[in-house]
């Protein structure tokens, strides 16, 4: 970022990047936020909200013309490094804190929005149920918070929704009363042991299912074009291909980037998105997180329902999908996990995974108590 002021969420500066590199204009970028007590500097989401894929997508797969392709894409992945802990800027945190207070502080003022209505909750697996790890295989879930997401499960409908294939996020967490969505929610199973009454338990979406086939011819191209680039991997998510490169030296990104473009080129029928410190391969069809979600409140029978009140937590760009779902329906809201700053479309925040579970345990002592009450 040039600007030490910005506040900008790492997809956002990074296509701003990419936008800029690619396009060469400053027409996107939205002047300071009016009223804004400090100098803070917002990339506005209603300029460019579905520009955010498409320039990932067409700068990909090479479908938009322009110079600077390369670079525009070494800057989206530089762009998509861990956050940094912006602790010397207090100020600009303060504020963004008021705005997305944290969810344990509010907790009972979240809960006073619960009475008499059902909670539903929607938990991502990777940087919010796990740390953020090098080796994504071993993003294990620590023993507490397994007992913490078990225990809300008891009361709730719960459900994991990860970029992760579902087999995947299913043997990290291993609670089979969960409802899992792998994929980015295009792969969905419903809980193989029975635990509330409401809605179809038996749930099997699979939306993209046409691609399978593909997916996994690319990955085996993926494979072999990138073997020799050091630290470089594919991960087969099923529905989803991540090209992982949080081991790969900063020198080699353009040409990682580059021979991941490469093989797109012979598959229109596939984009290419950005994650943390991951490329993402993805059917081009209209599914994400917040689609997924809406789906299993569907099937939990809350469709067209007021007395359902689903919370999302989430740490990643794509549960921004599922955050803008919630606000859409006016009902719940989002939780987004992170030490710092990003715009984004949740109400609430905690600031990592141990306060994820602290929430969860919260939730649970708050429904006992409840229902201690009644009996
Ligand atoms: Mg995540």
């Amino acid at each position: 970022m040039t600007n030490p002021n910005a506040v900008v969420s790492d997809a956002q500066s990074a296509i701003a990047m990419a936008i800029t590199a690619a396009v060469n204009t400053s027409s996107l970028y939205s002047p300071s936020v009016p009223n804004s007590p400090c100098n803070i500097t917002l990339f506005s989401r209603n300029k460019f909200p579905k520009s955010i894929e498409t320039a990932v997508t067409a700068t990909a797969t090479g479908t938009q013309s322009g110079i600077g392709k390369n670079i525009a894409w070494v800057d989206v992945m530089r762009a998509s490094s861990p956050t940094r802990n912006s602790s010397e800027d207090s100020e600009i945190k303060r504020v963004w804190i008021m705005k997305h207070p944290s969810a344990l502080g509010v907790f009972e003022e979240i809960m006073s929005a619960a009475k008499m209505k059902q909670i539903a909750i929607f938990l991502d697996y990777d940087g919010t149920l796990s740390p953020i790890v090098e080796n994504p295989d071993q993003a294990y879930m620590d023993p507490q918070m397994r007992e913490a997401v078990k225990n809300v499960a008891k009361y709730f409908p719960t459900a994991i929704v990860s970029g992760r294939c579902r087999a995947k996020v299913y043997n990290f967490v291993r609670l089979s009363e969960l409802y899992y969505a792998g994929s980015h929610g295009m792969d969905i199973k419903g809980p193989s042991s029975r635990k509330h009454q409401k809605g179809n338990q038996n749930v099997l979406c699979q939306p993209a299912k046409e691609f399978l086939p593909m997916m996994s011819e690319v990955n085996e191209i993926l494979m072999e074009k990138i073997k020799d680039i050091d630290g470089a991997n594919v991960e087969n998510n099923k529905f989803c291909l991540s090209v992982h490169y949080r081991c790969v030296e900063e020198h080699s990104w353009s040409d990682l980037a580059d021979r991941v473009k490469s093989v797109l080129k012979d598959y229109p029928k596939l984009k290419l998105t950005q994650g943390r410190m991951v490329l993402e391969i993805r059917p081009t069809i209209k599914w994400d997180k917040g689609k997924a979600i809406e789906f299993l409140l569907e099937s939990l029978g809350y469709a067209n329902s007021k007395d359902v009140l689903p919370i999302y937590i989430g740490d990643d760009r794509t549960d921004e999908d599922a955050f803008r779902v919630l606000r859409k329906r006016g009902q719940g809201f989002g939780i987004l996990v992170s030490k710092t700053p990003k715009e984004t479309e949740a109400v609430y925040s905690l600031q990592q995974p141990f306060e994820v579970m602290q929430f969860l345990q919260r939730l649970v002592t708050w429904k006992r108590s409840i229902l201690q009450r009644n009996y």
